[in-house]
């Protein structure tokens, strides 16, 4: 059996269709393949490769502390210097309130404990969250997952949680004094990069004040320079109670993290004791990439404007009467089509032409741009030509 083979019969699989492209090597913002093709990454591991693949500093910071120590200990009861560091590094980037970081081995991690957090703090057990919003696979995050062909299976899931539309007034007047929190992204990944009516999250914010709930924000996907900002809640000045990070967090390792005030976290230490453990969150080895990868980005700081000035020169070179719509917030963008169908001949088309994207998961037919923030000028106009010439190809083909 060849190693295709291998992977189909014994790696778990997620869908009936994988890809299944053996990765010889990944480097800036290009993937090999095991027969030396080169894919431009349009995808960027979805928005965790950032700063693109294989960093040198990465590496290093991943090879020292390697040599240094691994696991040694559960979460929380060693000073591992890894997790200082990152910790106080991260807290210097964000609001004042925001100066606990709690590290999880996932985003969806993040959400479990977030969600457990807000019980804990307000006494209150109703959970408010939007369609097309996801925020993980685990049972809790499933709950809050914004679309019924996906939760439905799985059910029983959490109770007490309860859907709104993304960006409607509605949801403000049915959040009252009983809602323990709201999960909300400030930029809707999944949706197809979606962006609120500009003050919906400002009203949400405030509302959540009003009634003493906590505004959990999840960035796990538009966090660290994806779009246009270090972090999306800064475009519209609001101020998350709790901040959920994952993704590019861990610079191409495993890792994520709920972030709250210090007043606040302290609730999940007693009464009861313990109340997230975990034994891997945190690991050295992540918190020292992460470190490395956000330390570089902070010196490269200039990459969050140009990428996505590269993205908006990327989307205005493609243009075709099947693109029915064009989306972008900073380095992510969207091309929808007429249907799923469509956006999959294109994608696949792309694939054969040195290209590698996908779709959103509630937005089939939008076609995903989220390349390494490393992107050049030149990386984004080979992208808008590859993707005009599959638009093309399969257009030539499509009705006939
Ligand atoms: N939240 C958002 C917005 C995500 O995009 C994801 C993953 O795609 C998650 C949460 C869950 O993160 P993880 O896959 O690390 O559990």
């Amino acid at each position: 059996m060849n190693i295709r083979q291998l992977f189909l019969q014994h790696v778990a699989q997620t869908s009936e269709a994988p890809l299944a492209i053996e990765i010889s090597r990944a480097e800036g913002c290009f993937l090999y393949d095991a027969q030396g093709n080169k894919l431009l990454d349009m995808i960027a591991g979805i928005s965790v490769c950032n700063i693109g693949h294989s960093n040198s500093e990465v590496i290093k910071a991943i090879a020292d502390q390697a040599a240094s120590y691994m696991h040694v200990m559960v979460y929380g009861e060693l000073v591992q210097q890894p997790q200082v560091a990152y910790a106080h590094l991260l807290t210097q980037h964000l609001p004042p309130s925001l100066n606990s970081v709690y590290f999880t081995n996932s985003g969806a991690e993040a959400v479990e404990g977030a969600m457990k957090l807000a019980k804990r703090v307000t006494g209150r057990r109703k959970i408010f969250a939007f369609h097309k919003s996801y925020h993980g696979s685990t049972q809790g995050a499933l709950s809050l997952l914004g679309d019924e062909y996906f939760r439905n299976a799985f059910r029983p899931l959490l109770p007490e949680v309860y859907h709104f539309r993304y960006g409607e007034e509605k949801v403000f007047a049915e959040l009252d004094a009983s809602v323990a929190a709201v999960v909300v992204e400030a930029v809707q990944a999944e949706g197809g990069v979606k962006i609120p009516p500009l003050g919906w999250l400002k009203k949400l914010e405030q509302r959540c004040k009003e009634k003493q709930c906590l505004l959990i924000v999840d960035e796990i996907q538009s966090g660290f320079g994806r779009t246009g900002k270090l972090w999306a809640f800064e475009a519209e000045n609001i101020c998350p109670d709790i901040l959920l990070l994952g993704k590019a967090l861990g610079g191409g390792m495993p890792l994520g993290a709920f972030i709250a005030d210090f007043k606040l976290m302290k609730t999940l230490a007693a009464n009861p004791v313990l109340g997230h453990i975990t034994t891997f969150g945190g690991h050295p080895v992540s918190c020292a990439a992460g470190k490395a990868a956000f330390t570089w980005l902070l010196r490269h700081k200039n990459l969050v404007y140009e990428a996505a000035e590269n993205v908006q020169l990327l989307l205005d070179n493609i243009s075709h009467p099947r693109i029915e719509n064009k989306h972008r917030k900073g380095a992510w963008a969207a091309l929808q089509f007429e249907s799923f169908d469509f956006n999959k001949k294109v994608i696949d088309q792309c694939l054969k032409l040195g290209l590698f994207t996908d779709w959103f998961l509630f937005a089939s037919d939008n076609l995903r741009i989220a390349p390494p923030l490393i992107l050049s000028k030149e990386e984004a106009l080979l992208a808008a030509n590859i993707i005009q010439q599959a638009i093309q190809i399969v257009d030539a083909e499509y009705d006939n």
